[in-house]
């Protein structure tokens, strides 16, 4: 596609120059002002409801009691209907005998006779006061006097055990305001005023489509380079978690004609449209064209100054949102929550989600770019004094890092960093997050998932989070976790992890793991070496590219000691776990690479034991005593977890 200018169809009759301001990348703040100006204010229609079908819907009146709750004075205990002033006098020496009436009011009976000075009738609880009683007094408080009595041996005050007609609720009071979420509580109200249908906001209709020749729904077979559609299932869920009603419409191949029919036949049908993908203006992205064709104003912002979501589109169509979100679906999903969501829930009737925010402090420094709102994606741990929120999973087509996260933070587009003990603001994906049980921070092993197993089986959340041994082992001194899983050798004394405890922290053994050099098999380049001639053979051969690790790997000072100094092709490919050194040379992105044993083994690589590792704990002995501490050691000590650790080739210290 060529340049700006040369985009703008003839037959549009709008000028150039308007045009041209859509492609301007506006604030994130700018392209909320414009997406809802062009919204609000509007009428939310209303539909009348049976009260059981209108659970979690928004009252789109206010009601006002018709009647009076409690509907008459009514009784609150067992007992007998006075007149107060009969018993000014009684005490525990002075009973007073009262002549019992010749009825009894139950529930549901309506009293014939009047309470005349000297006399008292038997009411049960909720039962209606009779005329001339002012009071009760309970059963326990009184004793049989002949078959037609009672003593009453203490005084009671006027209105004593009476509930008065409407002290619960008052006729022509405002029971329940506009925009009220309907939970069993006010279900409750309605029902004790008599109310039988309320008028609530109708839930807007949202059409969901995805966009994209490489997307495959659920349950169907991948062919080479498709992927699964995420986005429709997300979207459709969160739009129905917001007081919308999603009707997934499905994925659409990038195909102008079959997209217009599509996005024509869902407004159509619908109050909203929500599209992902195919907004980056490259060739194949063409919903943004055809908005510009399904009514006015058509986009209000295309482009927005986020990170990840600055390909987010708005507009509105003949009253209608209309709505492209970035085709990475965790990018796709903070611009929903973030910028999405607050409209629907206004088109809903609903307030603004009060449930699915928490303030937590952010224990490390967080470097962003100036000139962007960005989200980050945080994991949720309970510190010594509230909430803290990791960061987690930056890239924004890292669809697994929502398995950690709970939500996400927004750093201020005029900021460059957000320091080190910031209280933020985390808007979480599900509301009501449960804190973890058990939180493990640090160095990430396969081996892990095979003793926390036990844990959740018991019913206990598990929350890992893989910051490397050092990252971990601040979080242990900061009190953020109960274990820090580290490998750290320390050359001075040759020994691995001890030499880094400080005090407070404690080491719990956990396994031995082989590292290595991997390779295909049947590389001849390698296969019967040892590790120190493997690299030195690699080293010689121009035609051989490695695959390193990340800065601050365990496994990186390793490949350094036995590089020493040199910088084969490969080297500058440093990604972050073993898995991937595994993925690469089997799928001959590289030839050679260093990761741990039961790795390559699962991939089916060579391998040549070089050196191993201790992976062990450092255990905050200030939380040893937590019960979810407690399971996880029983359970690293089990047998069972030790067997299934030995069978994935780890050796338990
Ligand atoms: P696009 O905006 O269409 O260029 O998409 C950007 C990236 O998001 C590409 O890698 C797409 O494959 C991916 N993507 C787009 N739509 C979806 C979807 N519904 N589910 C999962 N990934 C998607
Ligand atoms: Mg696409």
């Amino acid at each position: 596609m060529g340049s700006g200018m040369t985009m703008i169809p003839q037959s549009q009759d709008r000028s150039a120059l308007e045009q041209e301001q859509f492609l301007k990348i506006l604030s994130r703040e700018e392209a909320m002002a414009r997406f809802e100006a062009a919204l609000f204010p509007r009428a939310i229609p209303s539909e009348t409801r049976k009260l059981a079908d209108t659970l979690g819907a928004a009252l789109a009146e206010d009601v006002t009691a018709p009647i009076d709750v409690p509907p008459f004075d009514r009784s609150n205990v067992d007992g007998f209907a006075v007149r107060s002033a009969d018993l000014a006098a009684a005490g525990e020496g002075a009973p007073v005998r009262l002549a019992l009436n010749g009825e009894t009011i139950h529930c549901g009976t309506a009293p014939r006779m009047q309470v005349a000075t000297g006399t008292a009738t038997p009411i049960a609880t909720g039962g209606p006061l009779p005329r001339g009683a002012d009071a009760v007094v309970m059963v326990e408080h009184t004793q049989p006097a002949g078959p037609d009595g009672i003593d009453v041996r203490r005084a009671a005050s006027p209105g004593q055990f009476v509930s008065y007609a409407g002290s619960d609720i008052a006729r022509g009071e405002a029971l329940l305001r506009a925009g009220t979420t309907i939970g069993s509580r006010e279900i409750g109200m309605l029902a004790a005023c008599g109310i039988a249908e309320v008028a609530v906001a109708r839930k807007p209709r949202v059409a969901v489509i995805s966009t994209g020749d490489e997307l495959v729904q659920p349950g169907e077979m991948l062919a080479p380079a498709e992927i699964y559609d995420t986005n429709g299932a997300i979207v459709a869920a969160a739009i129905d978690e917001n007081g919308g009603a999603a009707i997934f419409l499905g994925a659409i191949p990038d195909d102008e004609a079959k997209l217009e029919a599509a996005m024509r036949r869902a407004l159509a049908d619908a109050d909203m449209l929500v599209l992902s993908g195919g907004t980056s203006k490259g060739a194949g992205d063409l919903s943004h064209r055809i908005i510009g064709r399904l009514g006015q104003p058509g986009i209000v912002a295309h482009g927005v100054a986020l990170k990840p979501g600055k390909p987010l589109c708005l507009a509105v169509c003949d009253g209608k949102p209309v709505v492209i979100l970035p085709g990475f679906p965790t990018s796709a999903m903070f611009t929903f929550h973030d910028m999405i969501v607050p409209v629907l829930r206004r088109m809903a009737g609903l307030p603004p989600r009060s449930d699915a925010k928490v303030s937590a402090t952010v224990p490390v420094r967080i470097a962003s770019e100036l000139g962007r709102t960005e989200f980050v994606m945080v994991s949720l741990v309970e510190g010594r004094d509230g909430m803290i929120a990791y960061p987690s999973g930056k890239g924004s087509g890292a669809i697994t890092s929502f398995a950690q996260a709970d939500g996400f933070l927004r750093i201020d587009a005029l900021a460059d960093q957000m320091p080190a003990g910031t209280e933020a603001e985390v808007t979480l994906f599900t509301p009501h997050v449960r804190v973890p049980d058990l939180v493990i921070v640090g160095s990430h092993c396969t081996g892990l998932d095979l003793v926390t197993a036990q844990l959740a089986h018991a019913g206990l959340t598990v929350r890992s989070i893989a910051v490397g041994s050092l990252g971990g082992l601040a979080a242990a001194k900061r009190g953020e976790c109960d274990l820090a899983p580290i490998h750290l050798f320390d050359d001075r004394t040759e020994t691995y992890n001890t030499p880094y405890l400080v005090e407070g922290l404690e080491l719990v053994p956990g396994w031995r793991r082989m590292q290595g050099i991997v390779f295909r098999k049947g590389d001849k380049r390698f296969e019967g070496l040892g590790a120190k001639d493997a690299v030195a053979a690699a080293l010689t051969d121009p035609a051989c590219i490695m695959v390193n690790r990340n800065q601050g790997a365990g496994t990186r000072i390793l490949i350094d000691r036995l590089l020493a100094g040199a910088r084969p092709e490969g080297y500058w490919n440093q990604p972050r776990s073993h898995n991937a050194v595994a993925a690469a040379v089997a799928q001959h992105r590289a030839d050679w690479g260093m990761t741990i044993a039961p790795v390559a083994d699962a991939v089916g690589l060579g391998f040549i034991p070089l050196a191993e590792e201790h992976y062990d704990f450092a255990l905050v002995t200030a939380r040893k005593q937590r019960p979810a501490v407690q399971a996880f050691l029983d359970a690293l000590g089990s047998n069972e977890a030790r067997a299934a650790l030995e069978r994935a080739g780890f050796r338990p210290a």
